[in-house]
């Protein structure tokens, strides 16, 4: 078994490996992490008393092994809670069963399964001890998330319902319904784009009216350069067809229901609420005291140490060199390299090591692209906007389709945990922009950018400027990997990296792909379990997030 493991970067996935070595083997992990924050994407920004997530995130898997590893390190405020989540019988958290990042956001599916009144399996039952400290808990939340589109509120993923009906309007509707049928005579042919995908399947409309708008936002790509197999892959078997079947179908059922007092579907309604995991102070929370644990049993983690060249001789890497703020270059050797660095960066690394880079390689490699994130936290008094009884909206998140704003989402933090929140009387927010780190919004200084912000919700008329009390800028690059740019050759330089045998990559720009902390945990957990039997089969890493879409997709 190897002596030294070298983990390169502090977020979920690094974090993880580390307290599974400690806790498992006898191999001492060494994290070399460039930032001075612990936690990667997933950590919590401190602001005036004030928490901010960077995006919002949710704590559930479909893995027991990872909700276990959760419970036991910070076990739910209050026991014997349902918490719905993507167990393995995915038709638990029915919302959920979306990928948690879609890269279609906001346009998840017109319907979502279950609601028709199928019963819901059963949950595995996780074993949670009580709480030995009151702050080291997870919260167990309930989700609320909506799309915000022509100033009014439609529920996310868009379900045709009565209120989305009457949202839209009769003009809107006649004209989704007559552009529907007309793409039904004439369907695109080749459907080349993301957008002739759309259209042959919802008509020009729709859209226009919810997929459009967002889906640029997000990826900051006209949809008529996103490729169409990429729609097929992510949204098959969703059109407005299905969508009308279910609504006749629900409305009926409905029907039958109430004439019956059918208790099952009202078991059924309970169930679909989901409701997730959520650390009291944020999800950096948990991370933080990870790196306590991961310290306190003989680990050593080292800030502000970025992994700037990684030694390999004759497929095996030998050391990697950090270079402090004040230029201090250090040598790192180990047995093992654990890398969450984004690919890109990595083979870099490898190049200032000296490794010869294959021209095909280094193509892919340069051509990865990558979507960059920018969360203005906003303290407000009240927003404008808010439920029917005056409170304020109960949502986690919002998706703001609106086009003329460049805002993308808007996070509610009060209503993921209120200890985020210093003054327990202001509305604490976050708004989020999608961008690249080269567009102007990104280097936009921050105090014109709180300005920009600030109008871009007056306008929609989510709050009034004077509302405002103060506002915190967060940039934080490489957020999404993105499968567009070299990606469809990824295989290249996947294929190369692994072949350097005790360098393995982990988590989601570690790995440049979709992962969430679960899946990033998992590939780490798979990496220990396999350093650990003598064998890590590299492929099956690979497979962990892939499998489990494809297994949802099935479904
Ligand atoms: C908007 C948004 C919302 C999300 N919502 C959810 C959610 O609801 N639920 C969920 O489970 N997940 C969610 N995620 C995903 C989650 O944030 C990631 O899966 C997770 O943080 C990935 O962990 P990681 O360790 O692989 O990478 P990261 O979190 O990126 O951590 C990598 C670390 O490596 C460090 N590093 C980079 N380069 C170097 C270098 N050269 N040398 C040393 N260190 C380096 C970085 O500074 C960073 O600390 C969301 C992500 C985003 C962007």
């Amino acid at each position: 078994m190897p002596k030294q493991a070298v983990i390169i970067g502090a977020g979920p996935a690094g974090l993880t490996a580390a307290l599974e070595f400690l806790r498992r083997s006898e191999i001492q992990p060494i994290v070399l992490e460039a930032s001075q924050e612990i936690g990667g994407i997933s950590r919590t920004v401190r602001y005036k008393g004030n928490r901010m997530d960077i995006g919002g995130h949710r704590f559930f898997s479909k893995s027991d092994r990872v909700m276990q590893w959760w419970m036991d390190l910070m076990p739910p405020e209050s026991l014997g809670d349902t918490i719905a989540y993507q167990g393995k019988q995915r038709t638990i958290a029915i919302p959920s069963r979306l990928p948690e990042e879609p890269p279609l956001r906001g346009m998840g599916p017109l319907t979502t399964a279950g609601e028709s009144g199928e019963h819901l399996p059963v949950e595995t039952l996780i074993a949670a001890t009580a709480p030995q400290n009151s702050d080291l808990v997870m919260l167990i939340r309930p989700r609320k998330s909506r799309i915000y589109y022509l100033r009014r509120f439609f529920d996310y993923p868009i379900t045709l319902t009565a209120d989305t009906l009457r949202n839209l309007g009769v003009t809107r509707i006649a004209r989704v319904g007559a552009s529907y049928l007309y793409s039904r005579v004439h369907q695109i042919k080749p459907e080349l784009s993301l957008e002739d995908f759309l259209i042959n399947r919802f008509g020009r409309e729709l859209y226009l009216t919810f997929f459009k708008s967002y889906t640029e936002k997000v990826w900051g790509t006209p949809c008529d350069r996103i490729s169409a197999e990429w729609g097929a892959q992510r949204i098959k078997g969703l059109s407005l067809s299905t969508a009308i079947k279910h609504f006749v179908r629900n409305r009926f059922k409905h029907k039958s229901n109430v004439a019956q007092n059918d208790l099952s579907q009202k078991q059924t309604d309970t169930s679909l609420i989901e409701r997730f995991l959520y650390p009291k102070f944020g999800p950096g929370q948990l991370w933080e005291h990870v790196a306590e644990l991961v310290q306190q049993k003989g680990g050593e983690i080292h800030m502000n140490s970025p992994v700037t060249t990684i030694y390999a001789n004759a497929q095996r890497v030998t050391a990697v060199e950090t270079v402090s703020p004040a230029g201090e270059r250090t040598r790192v050797e180990g047995a093992v390299f654990l890398s969450t660095m984004p690919m890109k960066d990595l083979v870099r690394a490898l190049e200032a090591g000296g490794a010869e880079i294959p021209a095909n390689v280094r193509e892919v490699s340069e051509g990865l692209e990558y979507r960059d994130f920018i969360t203005v936290g906003l303290l407000v008094d009240r927003l404008s906007v808010h439920e029917p009884d005056g409170g304020l909206l109960k949502d986690t998140w919002i998706y703001i389709q609106e086009p003329d704003v460049l805002l993308g989402r808007l996070q509610i933090f009060n209503n993921w945990s209120p200890h985020l929140v210093e003054d327990k009387t202001k509305v604490w927010i976050g708004l989020e922009y999608f961008c690249y780190d080269t567009d102007p919004l990104w280097k936009m200084p921050d105090d014109e950018l709180k300005k920009f912000a600030i109008a871009e919700v007056a306008k929609i008329n989510i709050l009034r400027a004077e509302d405002v009390h103060d506002a915190h800028v967060v940039r934080v690059p490489k957020t999404y990997p993105a499968y567009f740019g070299t990606y469809a050759r990824f295989d290249e330089l996947r294929a190369w990296i692994d072949s350097f045998d005790n360098l393995y990559l982990v988590g989601r720009n570690g790995m440049h792909k979709y992962n969430n902390q679960d899946h990033s945990m998992l590939t780490a957990m798979s990496v220990v379990d396999g350093l650990i039997a003598g064998h890590v089969d590299k492929a099956a890493i690979w497979g962990i997030n892939t499998e489990q879409e494809y297994h949802e997709e099935k479904k």
